[in-house]
């Protein structure tokens, strides 16, 4: 049978099976299956030849039991209401795993950003803001990026809110550029918590990261940080990277030079050019021989047609969503560390958190304090959930790092509701 691929679905599956092995309360489990609030609206700009042209925008605010709903926005020609369903749920999950007063949400348009001009791409988000204005705020729901949308985007979007409340609101989003009071050390928070994560799974599994071959799916903000972190931070040998078009392997190790290179004038990183470098498929990258595989593209890469030719021994996601339940239960079976997209990639939202902090106590942190307060919080999360399932292995039930996450977040979100009367 075709394996389930609808996002919501399997993100309400992932919940159900926590829900099963802690014994979560069914009054509970019932509240977290579905989000507090869906928001559909419709979004008309006015495009280089002087016609509108509508497109459908969506907010979802899944759970803020602790917190105001938090999550980006996807500017995405694929993008549908339960793709933002899912991801409004993964946030909820994220946020309460990493222990930041935030619920979740997650918002975006139905559009391919390739194709606008900087008007249109700014009147869209413009646009967007004056649809949703009256459901967002900085105690409300704080968006921020996510695929496709930048800090100048986030900037835009703080500055149509301020106009509309007749104040500088700086803390109503986040990923702003550092002009705007976005914060030093956000832009690649999302990759540096998920090495941080990288560094204790490894010690945890004995692999040494100097010696390690990495392959990272995606090129974005969460692929080419990690690229360049991985190098940095740990000297590790990143041999293979894909865009959405295609990626390219080289067993002697990728060049950032030649990467760039390669983007600039192909537009593709598998137009790289180097001696032993060849060009490979996103499916062929994800089946390396590597020691590390980084999915950092989106959804459902890792599915049942595939996880069994996986050749990694800790696969870290960096995306949202890139592996599906029963792809989860083939790398779990063969012994294959999956460490899940909401531990590994809430570098990104914990960063954000920061950036809120600042804005609503005007009192702004440099770099190193980031990062360290960033190591603190996620390298926390990762014990967390490696005592979880240690504690279940030492009764005799063996869960994977999924599952042990899940039942910490839920956990949390379940008692901020009862406290607060939900059930
Ligand atoms: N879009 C990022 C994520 O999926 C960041 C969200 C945020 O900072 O609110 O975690």
């Amino acid at each position: 049978m075709a394996e389930e691929l609808n996002p919501f679905k399997i993100a309400q599956e992932q919940l159900d099976k926590a829900a099963a092995v802690m014994g979560l309360d069914k009054q509970a489990h019932a509240i977290l299956r579905e989000p507090r609030r869906t928001i559909i609206v419709n979004i008309p700009v006015r495009m280089r030849d002087g016609r509108v042209q509508t497109f459908t925008g969506f907010r979802v605010q899944y759970n803020d039991a602790r917190g105001p709903a938090k999550g980006g926005i996807r500017f995405h020609p694929a993008e549908n209401i339960d793709t933002v369903k899912a991801l409004s749920a993964w946030m909820t999950w994220k946020c309460s795993l990493a222990d930041i007063p935030f619920g979740g949400g997650k918002g975006g348009v139905i559009c391919d950003p390739k194709k606008f001009n900087p008007a249109e791409l700014e009147a869209l988000s413009r646009g967007y803001i004056r649809a949703l204005a009256k459901f967002i705020g900085p105690d409300v729901d704080v968006p921020a990026p996510d695929v496709y949308t930048t800090p100048q985007i986030m900037a835009w979007m703080m500055d149509e809110y301020s106009t509309i409340v007749g104040h500088n609101s700086f803390g109503v989003i986040t990923g702003k550029p550092v002009e705007v009071w976005g914060s030093e050390g956000r832009m690649d928070s999302t990759a540096l918590g998920g090495m941080f994560v990288m560094r204790e799974a490894a010690k945890a599994m004995k692999i040494n990261l100097k010696k390690a071959k990495i392959a990272v799916q995606g090129f974005g903000n969460a692929g080419m940080f990690a690229y360049t972190l991985s190098k940095k931070m740990f000297g590790s040998n990143v041999v293979a990277i894909s865009d959405s078009q295609g990626g390219v392997y080289d067993p002697d190790g990728l060049d950032l030079a030649k990467l760039e290179l390669a983007k600039k004038t192909g537009g593709t990183v598998d137009k790289y050019k180097s001696k032993n470098a060849e060009k490979i498929t996103n499916e062929e990258l994800l089946e390396l021989d590597v020691d590390i595989l980084i999915p950092a593209a989106i959804e459902n890469q890792i599915t049942n047609a595939n996880a069994d030719k996986v050749k990694a021994k800790l696969v870290l996601e960096l995306a949202n969503g890139p592996v599906t339940p029963e792809a989860d239960e083939i790398l779990h079976e063969k012994k294959i560390l999956d460490m899940p997209d909401f531990l590994v990639n809430s570098g990104g939202v914990i960063g954000s958190y920061f950036e809120w902090a600042q804005n609503q106590t005007n009192i702004y942190w440099k770099t190193p304090e980031f990062q360290a307060k960033l190591d603190e919080i996620i390298t926390k999360s990762f014990k967390d959930t490696m005592d979880l399932r240690a504690s279940y292995a030492s009764k005799g039930k063996k869960i994977a790092p999924r599952t042990a996450a899940y039942i910490i977040a839920v956990d949390r979100v379940a008692k901020a509701m009862k406290a607060r009367g939900w059930y």
